[in-house]
């Protein structure tokens, strides 16, 4: 089943269960708050809210998603994207946990000849929430096994956008791919043979002052109880396609084979070498999705993002041995696995394309620049009979000519000199400091310390004489 294929069974299910489907927002998240919209709820915050009318009381959609929290996860885990698709079905003040736990697990378990996706019953968990009792209740009287069924707490299973707006208790669905992929146990023992597939979010609270998962306030109760649901499409679709993870899936591999074939490596035959060809064509896809929806490279904000995303991608292409310009040769090959499911990209392609192989051009006068002052640091390594590239100097190399750690560990490798990477690492930790500190600064806003005199003097409780004492004075 191929993933649009997959995406179409969704919607036209919750079609039929009187859903109104509607088309992906942009990637931008339309709440100004979140840079990139994170979840296939993020466009509907104001029905969860109560704040707008929806067009209709149960809708359902396949939102493009950027998360960028779990771009360090990304080629080494099965399940992590940057860029993927979230299915969802959506209830506002409609219906609730009896319903969208029944068409969840309908869908789910539905032979494949009858429009379902066909998964085993006995290979599917599910967790809850602590409190929730209802939930499993719920679940024991769908006929789910209560031995695959586990209970975790705030952490787990309480979800929010990570800020304030709506939450609440969620029930997760997971696949367990066998025991050749990890313990037994269920999804509390191992995460890489249990796969999250499908949250169900009994979104009924307003949350406020969103320290940590753990630690955040509520506000109060919505003004009606929501369903918010999402089904991760790549993760689906792996399980459904047989492959190992969600870069192998149609829409993603035709990249890892591109680049494997520019750089003579083939893929499944060396692990260091797979991580990179996987974050390759996560980010090549990443990076034509976000610009397609209007994002262009620079220094702040989403474009950092975007940046960060092209560079890390020409970065491990280099270190797979490709020296030459690698998008031209990745960008096409994205858009015609993705143009299929979003046909605009065949409009904004040209444009895409164009800043896309700008950035890289740039990005490698970088590396030229960079590599002289490498180059030089090196020299100044053998001639001191010291074989170490300074801390500094590497930190140089990243801060002023954004040369990553990696390239510099890797070239000084192969000119027989090691680097101070300790010293390197202590520098750049300092940096942040000195960064986190000013955003604190900033975000505040205004200098309290200018309040410390008065707060000295200020010894003696103050009492509130405005109401008596207001008219006497100002005679
Ligand atoms: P995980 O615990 O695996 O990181 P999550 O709990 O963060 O997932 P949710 O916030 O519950 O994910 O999102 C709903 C669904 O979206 C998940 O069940 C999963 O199927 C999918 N999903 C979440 N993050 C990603 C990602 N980075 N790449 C692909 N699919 C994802
Ligand atoms: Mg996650
Ligand atoms: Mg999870
Ligand atoms: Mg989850």
């Amino acid at each position: 089943m191929r993933t649009s294929e997959i995406a179409k069974r969704f919607l036209d299910y919750f079609q039929g269960q009187g859903h109104l489907v509607q088309p992906s927002a942009s990637l931008i998240s339309p709440d100004p708050s979140i840079l990139f919209t994170i979840a296939g709820m993020v466009p509907f915050i104001p029905y969860l809210m109560g704040e707008q009318t929806p067009p209709s009381p149960r809708m359902a959609s396949n939102q493009k998603c950027v998360r960028t929290l779990d771009i360090d996860e990304v080629g080494k885990t099965t399940r992590h994207g940057t860029f993927f698709q979230m299915l969802g079905n959506f209830s506002f003040g409609d219906y609730f946990k009896e319903e969208a736990i029944h068409y969840a697990w309908t869908l789910l378990t539905t032979p494949q000849s009858e429009g379902g996706y066909g998964f085993d019953p006995e290979k599917l968990w599910v967790t809850t929430y602590t409190d929730d009792e209802e939930a499993r209740s719920i679940w024991r009287n769908e006929g789910f096994d209560p031995e695959h069924m586990q209970v975790f707490g705030m952490e787990d299973n309480f979800w929010t956008t990570g800020g304030p707006g709506p939450g609440g208790p969620c029930s997760e669905i997971y696949v367990d791919r066998g025991s050749q992929f990890g313990k037994d146990g269920g999804p509390a023992a191992d995460d890489n043979r249990f796969i999250e597939i499908w949250n169900l979010v009994f979104e009924s609270f307003q949350v406020d002052n969103v320290k940590s998962p753990t630690d955040l306030h509520i506000a109060g109760e919505l003004e009606h109880k929501n369903i918010d649901t999402g089904a991760g499409l790549e993760r689906l679709a792996y399980l459904l396609q047989g492959k190992q993870n969600i870069y192998e899936t149609d829409e993603v591999f035709p990249v890892i084979q591109a680049a494997g074939k520019i750089s003579g490596h083939e893929y499944g035959q060396d692990e260091e070498a797979d991580v990179r060809l996987r974050v390759v064509a996560d980010h090549v896809r990443s990076a034509l999705m976000i610009m397609s929806d209007g994002v262009r490279p620079s220094n702040v904000g989403r474009g950092y993002v975007l940046r960060r995303l092209l560079r890390r991608t020409v970065r491990s292409m280099r270190m797979l041995g490709v020296d030459e310009p690698v998008l031209p040769l990745l960008f096409p090959v994205s858009k015609e696995a993705m143009a299929p499911s979003y046909p605009e990209l065949n409009s904004t392609f040209r444009e895409v394309s164009e800043a896309a192989y700008g950035e890289e051009d740039a990005f490698r006068r970088t590396l030229v620049k960079g590599t002289t002052i490498l180059d030089m640091a090196v020299s100044k390594a053998k001639a001191a009979q010291d074989s170490t590239v300074s801390g500094e100097d590497a930190f140089t190399l990243h801060d002023t000519y954004g040369f990553p750690i990696e390239l510099t560990l890797e070239m000084a490798q192969e000119q027989g000199v090691k680097v101070d990477e300790a010293k390197f690492r202590e520098l750049m930790q300092e940096q942040k400091s000195r960064a986190r500190a000013d955003a604190l600064q900033k975000r505040h806003n205004v200098d309290l310390s200018v309040y410390d005199d008065m707060k000295k003097e200020l010894t003696q409780p103050i009492e509130f004489l405005g109401y008596t004492d207001f008219t006497s004075r100002s005679r």
